[in-house]
């Protein structure tokens, strides 16, 4: 078992050490330096920055890679919450700070509990990886997925200790509307693209979603707006607006594309240009490089029978965690490793509903389970597998 009094220890140190995307660097030293403490094999980062820990088995049983990553979204104002976001705080008997449950309370527990499996040896190998820029689109998820040898992993996002089997995906799709630029004296001589955007906003809710008997429906929410102009008296010539849709399994994102395509053009008044992408960006890592992402995330279920569900819900009942297995709310990286080959069960200390919000916290209690739990699932996940497949 392993001991909860260190991990508490990292998890405030993991908080106190900012690390947006991008700027994982001091993060990612923190956690090979206590990987290096903890006595595993190996330690380190790879070519984008994500780290990378193995603990070898002492046979050739099928590894088990367990994931999270290493940055958050931003604080917003630090006065609206209850506790220093970089805090680290102990009130309550939780860890309050950004990160305790997205994303540094699963990556202490996955680090720690790994750890506990050096001293009789897992039967195959057990890797932790915790990658950069989750929250902006995969660059370390889709750096690894293709990297490493597909196997089982236990995705650790928040999931209340709960095991997880998919999500829906979520894909931007970003529609722009090219009008005519004039003084805003004299709109009727322009065409003000705002115009054919909110005749495009009123009639969003009638697009086309799909329904899935274990997903729910796909969703579409509009989120930014921008314009070509900074002037408050000119007519604009264009308009960005960013749509942020949640697809169901079997929904390609290129038919959502197509579906706010069609609506947009029905809607454009005569003569305004409409371009609806699903755009990629380049996105840096801390170690410098740049990788082309795109803003399409897949949707991801394994069945509810499937033998890496079955054997890591039984594994985590063994310990006291539920024994049921549901879906998450929210996408993650999961979805970039199923595609490519990848079995991802989901696990996670820390309820889902406080990620990204300024109440973040973990129960020390929530996360002494997590312990118990993910060193179980390090242990046994791959060979309760294989039995039950
Ligand atoms: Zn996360």
């Amino acid at each position: 078992m392993p001991d909860l009094e260190p991990c508490v220890s990292f998890l405030r140190r993991l908080i106190q050490t900012p690390s947006l995307p991008g700027q994982e660097e001091d993060l990612a030293r923190l956690v090979v330096a206590e990987m290096q403490d903890l006595g595993y094999d190996e330690a380190g980062v790879d070519e984008v920055g994500t780290v990378v820990g193995t603990i070898r088995g002492r046979g050739d049983a099928a590894s088990v890679v367990f994931n999270t990553h290493l940055d958050h979204v931003d604080v917003g104002d630090p006065s609206r919450w209850p506790h220093p976001p970089f805090g680290g705080e102990i009130h309550q008997e939780r860890v309050w700070g950004r990160g305790a449950v997205d994303i540094k309370g699963p990556l202490a527990s996955q680090v720690h509990a790994a750890a506990s499996l050096l001293r009789e040896r897992p039967p195959g190998d057990v890797l932790v990886t915790a990658v950069v820029q989750e929250e902006v689109g995969g660059v370390g998820a889709r750096t690894l997925a293709h990297r490493l040898e597909p196997s089982l992993m236990v995705v650790g996002e928040p999931s209340s200790n709960q095991v997880r089997r998919g999500h829906r995906g979520r894909t931007e799709i970003l529609v722009h509307l090219i009008g005519r630029s004039v003084h805003a004296s004299v709109p009727a001589s322009g065409l003000n693209p705002l115009i054919s955007l909110g005749r495009f906003l009123a009639r969003l809710e009638e697009v086309e979603r799909v329904e899935h008997p274990e997903l729910g429906r796909s969703s579409v929410a509009p989120t930014l707006l921008r314009t070509d102009q900074t002037s408050g008296n000119v007519v604009p010539g264009e308009v960005w607006l960013t749509c942020d849709w949640r697809n169901v399994p079997g929904e390609a994102p290129e038919r959502a594309r197509e579906s706010l395509e069609r609506l947009a053009v029905e809607v454009a008044e005569p003569g305004v240009a409409v371009e609806v992408t699903i755009p990629t960006q380049p996105l840096v890592s801390w170690t410098g490089r740049t990788v082309e992402t795109s803003a399409a995330h897949p949707a991801y279920l394994l069945a509810a029978e499937h033998p890496a569900v079955v054997a890591a819900s039984s594994l985590a009942a063994e310990c006291g965690a539920s024994g049921d297995a549901d879906v998450w709310r929210f996408a993650t990286d999961g979805s970039h490793f199923y595609e490519a080959g990848w079995t991802p069960v989901g696990f996670g200390p820390g309820d889902e509903g406080l990620a990204h919000t300024v109440d973040e916290n973990v129960e020390i209690a929530a996360l002494e389970l997590s312990l118990a739990v993910n060193a179980r699932l390090g242990r046994e996940l791959a060979r309760r597998a294989e039995e039950e497949a």
